[in-house]
């Protein structure tokens, strides 16, 4: 992406805005972006600290994108919004809470969606030419991105005042309005940022600010408390009007252009955030509830279209008399129940593909976890947790790590085709089937290709491992691949092995099985001659399981019915590990043996036995376990 650049410099994270030729506004790609290298370094020791910078002298950023907003709240489509608004402030909320300090350099024009990706860290810097501002109200919204938050916060009636008339601050306001922290002069900006790289310490910042001449809006405080104290719009109106003064002309003149329906619920909502539990959450919260209806019965459309569609500047706002009744303001203000924001934690964004026995457990433990998990199925399964996309691509599309859990290498290959078009540069593919080395290589060969980490993740502990999240992970891929994973795998599994580049999962992987098919085989016949031979089934599991025979087969995954821990044996071997699975496992063991001429003489025998069981017996949709009661009724002629 062009519109934006990051990358790792020095000791810090960077991120700058490069769309000046737009002052820098934001779309919802650059949104994306942000939020995701903020994941991949919130844990990452060489990042100390964040840094956020944009070209241009005109503007850090002059707000959100929004004619794409227009294009489909026109068509009806008012869930991509939604969708943008509820993204945008996941990302604002982040970078609020974020555990390592995040520094702003905010030139020119911050306004809106600028805001909220420059205001909420830690160190706010501005300079000569800061111009800061909330004017959504202009265009029938309310101040959001957490705005509301330090309006709700700053001095006396400030807030209402910022908020209704979208008033600039400079950067001295700014600081006094709680918008920012640290006045530096531009010139000394560069050399401040370089110096943060190599150092990655904040204390710099501190030395090279200075207190700067009071702003214009803080000799107006005394006017603004006098007439913004009222309750409602109808109340700070009155008393503007009945005031015959400079300051009270300018403050109509301002207002009458902006949506009375916004400026209403701006105030309303003010008003209700003040207090001890004001809070980032009930903030962003409280805009959405907003901000998700806008389109549908605010004045939104109408505002864009008026600003920069027709450009005529002459929006027709509902209530235009300025006379809002409470009941209008309380329908835009009153909770969304099973809509509400969702911010979600720390969580990460994860499609998973291939909610089968094993996939579905897995995709409801990571959205058990407070991951945004969204799965895809073509049998349209589903998972207790996860959201249902309408497509493959549905399930890639800007999501941190997609996770697949298939039958097979040919339908990976087929999958990966149809999601790597559409994931996010730096995001994470993490293939958990068990699939031969080869497509596993291919697979993360194309990955890297398009600017992904690639990980094969073969798992090892059945759907019993699945459901409690006590799986092994077998992982192949780059050190850094391994890292994006590893937290994932924690919540899935209980271990999670490194096994080396590319395909060493997988190769990690047909090996263990081949071990697993060779012992399965082996329990199943014992018991058969123990049958034979008057031995009682449990005195058998009794003596194996705790001597030399034990082994996973016998004492985890015991073939005999109510005999040893419960599995697919105790319900008629239903799977569980499919006997077809099992044979493609050993299959795929035989194919990497010949390949690198490996003499496997127990593998091939197993893979012949489970040939047959599937192929020419009763073995097909049966656990792979059941090979017991097809030894038990054989000789051996
Ligand atoms: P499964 O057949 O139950 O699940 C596979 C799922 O993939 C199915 O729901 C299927 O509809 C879906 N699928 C197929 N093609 C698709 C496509 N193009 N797009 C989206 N979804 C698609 O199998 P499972 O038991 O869950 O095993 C999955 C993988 O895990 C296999 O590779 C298997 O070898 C491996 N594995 C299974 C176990 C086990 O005990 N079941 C243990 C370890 C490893």
């Amino acid at each position: 992406m062009n519109d934006i650049s990051i990358r790792i410099a020095g000791r810090t994270g960077r991120i700058t805005l490069q769309r000046p030729q737009a002052l820098n506004a934001m779309t919802y790609e650059m949104c994306l972006a942000i939020e995701a290298a903020l994941d991949t370094w919130r844990a990452d020791p060489a990042v100390d600290l964040i840094v956020i910078d944009a070209e241009g002298e005109r503007a850090f950023c002059s707000g959100g994108d929004i004619a794409e907003l227009y294009a489909t709240g026109t068509q009806g489509d008012y869930a991509y919004g939604q969708k943008f608004w509820a993204d945008e402030y996941r990302l604002n909320h982040k970078i609020f809470q974020y555990p390592k300090p995040v520094v702003s350099f905010l030139q020119g024009f911050t306004m809106g969606g600028g805001v909220g990706i420059g205001c909420h860290g830690s160190h706010r810097v501005v300079g000569d030419s800061s111009q800061i501002a909330m004017p959504e109200c202009g265009i029938g919204l309310i101040p959001d991105v957490g705005g509301s938050l330090m309006l709700a916060l700053a001095p006396d009636r400030l807030g209402e005042y910022l908020g209704t008339t979208a008033a600039r601050m400079n950067g001295s306001d700014a600081i006094f309005a709680g918008f920012a922290d640290l006045y530096v002069p531009e010139a000394d900006w560069p050399d401040l940022i370089s110096g943060l790289e190599k150092t990655g310490d904040v204390s710099a910042l501190e030395a090279a600010a200075i207190a700067p001449a009071p702003g214009p809006i803080q000799g107006q405080m005394a006017d603004i408390d006098r007439h913004f104290h009222g309750r409602t719009l109808g109340d700070v109106l009155t008393t503007l009007r009945q005031d015959d003064s400079e300051f009270a002309r300018a403050t109509l003149t301002a207002m009458g252009r902006n949506s009375p329906l916004s400026m209403a619920c701006t105030i309303e909502a003010l008003h209700r955030l003040r207090g001890p539990s004001l809070s980032m959450e009930k903030a962003l919260d409280l805009e959405y509830r907003f901000t998700a209806r806008a389109m549908e019965h605010g004045d939104f459309l109408e505002g864009i279209r008026a600003a920069i569609i027709d450009k005529d500047r002459a929006p027709k706002w509902q209530f235009a008399d300025m006379v809002v009744p409470t009941s209008a303001v309380s329908k835009m203000l009153m909770p969304l129940k099973e809509m509400a924001l969702q911010l979600g934690g720390t969580g990460m964004k994860i499609g998973f593909i291939g909610l089968g026995n094993m996939g579905a457990p897995m995709a409801a433990n990571l959205a058990k976890a407070g991951h945004s998990v969204t799965g895809f199925d073509v049998a349209g399964t589903t998972a207790k947790g996860v959201a249902q996309a309408p497509d493959i691509a549905g399930a890639a599309r800007g999501m941190d790590v997609v996770i697949t859990m298939l039958p097979n290498g040919a339908i990976l290959r087929d999958v990966a085709d149809a999601i790597i078009p559409q994931m996010r540069a730096g995001a994470t593919l993490i293939d958990c089937s068990t699939v031969d080395v080869e497509s596993a290589r291919a697979v993360a060969e194309q990955a890297h290709a398009a600017g992904l980490l690639a990980v094969d993740a073969p798992v090892s502990g059945g759907i019993g491992g699945a459901a409690g999240g006590t799986l092994t992970f077998m992982a192949g891929g780059s050190a850094n691949g391994f890292a994006a994973a590893e937290p994932l795998f924690e919540i899935m599994g209980q271990k999670a092995v490194h096994c080396g580049d590319a395909g060493a999962g997988q190769a990690a992987k047909i090996c263990n099985n081949m071990i697993l098919g060779a012992t399965m085989i082996a329990t199943c016949e014992a018991f058969a001659l123990a049958d034979k031979l008057g031995l009682d089934r449990q005195k058998m599991f009794d003596v194996a399981s705790t001597s030399s025979g034990y082994s996973w087969s016998m004492n985890a995954y015991c073939p005999a019915p109510g005999v040893g821990p419960t599995s697919p044996a105790d319900n008629d071997y239903l799977p569980g590990f499919a006997a077809e699975l099992m044979l493609k496992d050993l299959g795929l063991s035989q194919q990497a043996a010949e390949a690198v001429d490996a003499d496997t003489p127990m593998g091939a025998r197993a893979l012949e036995l489970y040939r047959a069981f599937v192929e020419d017996e009763d073995g097909r949709g049966r656990d792979f376990s059941a090979m017991l009661p097809r030894f038990e009724t054989r000789g051996r002629g």
